[in-house]
């Protein structure tokens, strides 16, 4: 749907450095202009958000934090307000991301709770859902992407209208095994209609999973796919930019 912005999302995960960054962060800078087609942000690290903003204000890219606390500040070593992922101008935080799911034991409705404490601090949360292969080879992923969804869209009509969703079959992430662009688009529609039933319709569903310059169009090509939340692509300048062109 054209009336939809396209947007691509890197996801550095934890890799990187000042100097690694440096090099990237300035060719996306240069690559992207002023005026890009579709929205293109980074998701980095914490300790280089300094450098990010530094690096990228006033450039076509925008950039977000890799999670956010549920709470709004406090008694929480370790953990990252919403409110400081704004201070240092961060558009984005990712949230619930299969990683945090899986190794951080992030619930559904954790996973909620951060995406409302990103929006009350004027971030849009990408709310990362997905099954696992396990639960593909059962049948259950329209069971496992109606459970995950649910508290997230009890947030109510106004905030999920913020949202963006970012579907991920845990079992395409950084195996280089991509669903194919039907198989995507057959999960995307439901959340799609999700959406429509939450009075949201207009929410933009990113896929991820092994997405990289060859695969790009073809699933940028399925009516439901708005764009892509991209892992180890997102570390070569190159691919993430002919991403972005796809
Ligand atoms: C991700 O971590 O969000 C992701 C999609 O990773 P990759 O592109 O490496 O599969």
């Amino acid at each position: 749907d054209s009336s939809r912005k396209r947007l691509v999302i890197g996801n550095w995960k934890m890799h990187g450095d000042t100097a690694f960054n440096t090099e990237l962060l300035t060719a996306l800078r240069t690559g992207i202009g002023s005026a890009p087609q579709c929205e293109v942000a980074v998701c980095v690290p914490f300790p280089y958000l300094y450098q990010t903003r530094s690096l990228l204000e006033g450039s076509g890219v925008t950039w977000g934090g890799q999670d956010v606390s549920q709470h709004e500040k406090g008694a929480y070593t370790g953990e990252v307000a919403a409110a400081m992922l704004a201070d240092f101008g961060c558009r984005w935080a990712l949230v619930g991301h299969s990683e945090r799911r899986s190794y951080h034991g992030e619930s559904d409705t954790v996973v909620a709770a951060k995406a409302a404490a990103a929006l009350a601090a004027g971030i849009t949360p990408v709310v990362c859902v997905g099954e696992t292969l396990q639960e593909q080879e059962a049948g259950h992923t329209h069971a496992v992407i109606d459970r995950q969804l649910a508290p997230v869209l009890a947030l109510g009509a106004d905030s999920v209208a913020k949202l963006v969703i970012a579907y991920e079959p845990v079992w395409a992430i950084g195996t280089g095994r991509t669903a194919t662009p039907e198989q995507a688009q057959e999960v995307h529609a439901l959340i799609r209609q999700r959406l429509r039933e939450a009075g949201a319709p207009q929410v933009r569903v990113l896929y991820g999973g092994s997405v990289k310059a060859a695969n790009a169009a073809s699933l940028f090509a399925m009516p439901d796919i708005d764009g892509a939340l991209v892992g180890g692509a997102a570390l070569m300048a190159s691919e993430f930019l002919s991403i972005a062109a796809a």
